[in-house]
């Protein structure tokens, strides 16, 4: 831990987490996330020479962690897509301060990586998996992608050491009904499944309040099969709702950002694979800071840049979620700035 918080933003939440996008592109299409009509052939994908490179990404690391962040996650598009990315967990796993490193993938290519991943300083590994049977999935990823080599990538990540959670995004009347064969498929595996509401993040995916399967749903449905109790958040800020099956076989989460919010501790800054700062997954747009960087910004200019946006954060999109916000305001794609 760090003995001291260095920066609160306006609602006195303090800086702990940063997500770094790594690249916006993805070997998926996701319909939640990126659906084939507007990620198409022709989409065009940020050019090589926008995306942070390695050195710029440690650099700005090291100042996130020198102001207060202790935890970082790597995200994209589809993190492992960007090429060696060992090098970078090993660059920034020589931040002094720096608590602890993770992933987001859809892991479809993480059984070669895995272990090279954690000699580097990986320490835990979030897969996105959104069914457990083909039919479901392949529909889901919009690739057709069989869930066998994610299964081996989660395998092979728990082999390597690494602590593994699944993430499952529940849509109304698409993949709620394999709510359940999840929960059953990873009892008593060791690994937590968490399962999240569907989310009006970006613009492209046609969001409606009706699409939600909301926390209580998600539990009930479970707990009808599987009895579960409520535990206690492991530490401040954390976002799942925990159970734990009353059997003994395990845990569960629920991350309810839609029906059961959670501004009010979110520690989390995020920043796209071209180097903009956003201070809330819902924002309409970021900072640069690749441009000062790029221009020959000193540390000390960097860290004034970071507290005035700190400090001056005031987001809390989720607690004020409305009809008319969904519609009406003009987001980030989830592909471009990480989940
Ligand atoms: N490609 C990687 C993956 O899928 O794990 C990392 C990037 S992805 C944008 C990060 C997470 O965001 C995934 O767990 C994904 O399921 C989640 N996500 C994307 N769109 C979402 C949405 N509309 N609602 C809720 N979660 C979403
Ligand atoms: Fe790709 Fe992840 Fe988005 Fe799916 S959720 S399209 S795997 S970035
Ligand atoms: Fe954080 Fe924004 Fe999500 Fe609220 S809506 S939890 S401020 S990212």
């Amino acid at each position: 831990m760090s003995t001291e918080t260095l920066l609160y933003d306006q609602l006195k939440r303090p800086l702990r987490d940063l997500r770094i996008s790594v690249t916006d592109r993805c070997n998926f299409r996701c319909r939640y996330c990126m659906p084939e009509e507007t990620f198409g052939p022709d989409y065009e994908f940020l050019p090589k020479t926008s995306l942070l490179q390695f050195e710029e990404i440690t650099r700005l690391a090291r100042l996130f962690v020198e102001m207060g962040v202790e935890k970082i996650r790597l995200t994209g598009g589809e993190p492992l897509l960007r090429r060696d990315l060992d090098v970078l967990i090993g660059m920034l796993s020589q931040i002094k301060g720096l608590e602890d490193i993770a992933l987001t993938t859809n892991a479809s290519l993480l059984k070669k990586s895995a272990l090279k991943l954690k000699q580097a300083g990986l320490t835990r590994v979030n897969v996105s998996l959104d069914a457990i049977h083909d039919e479901t999935f392949g529909k889901m990823n919009g690739r057709g992608t069989k869930i066998k080599p994610v299964l081996e990538g989660i395998q092979a990540a728990a082999d390597a050491g690494l602590q593994v959670k699944i993430n499952m995004v529940v849509q109304k009347g698409i993949n709620d009904h394999e709510i359940v064969p999840m929960a059953s498929y990873f009892r008593n595996s060791g690994h937590i499944v968490r399962f999240i509401e569907y989310m009006d993040v970006g613009n492209s995916n046609g969001w409606k309040f009706d699409h939600v399967m909301n926390k209580k749903d998600i539990i009930d449905q479970i707990a009808e099969t599987f009895p579960l109790k409520s535990v206690d958040a492991a530490y401040f800020g954390e976002v799942a709702s925990r159970y734990q099956y009353e059997d003994g076989s395990g845990e569960i989460g629920v991350i309810s950002s839609v029906s059961d919010s959670f501004c009010s501790s979110c520690t989390r800054a995020r920043l796209s694979a071209d180097g903009a700062l956003y201070t809330c997954l819902f924002a309409s747009k970021g900072t640069s800071l690749r441009n000062p960087l790029r221009n020959g910004a000193t540390d000390e200019e960097l860290r004034t840049m970071l507290t005035n946006l700190w400090n001056g954060r005031h987001d809390r999109y989720s607690d004020e979620r409305t009809e008319e916000s969904v519609l009406n305001r003009d987001k980030i794609e989830m592909s471009f700035i990480g989940g």
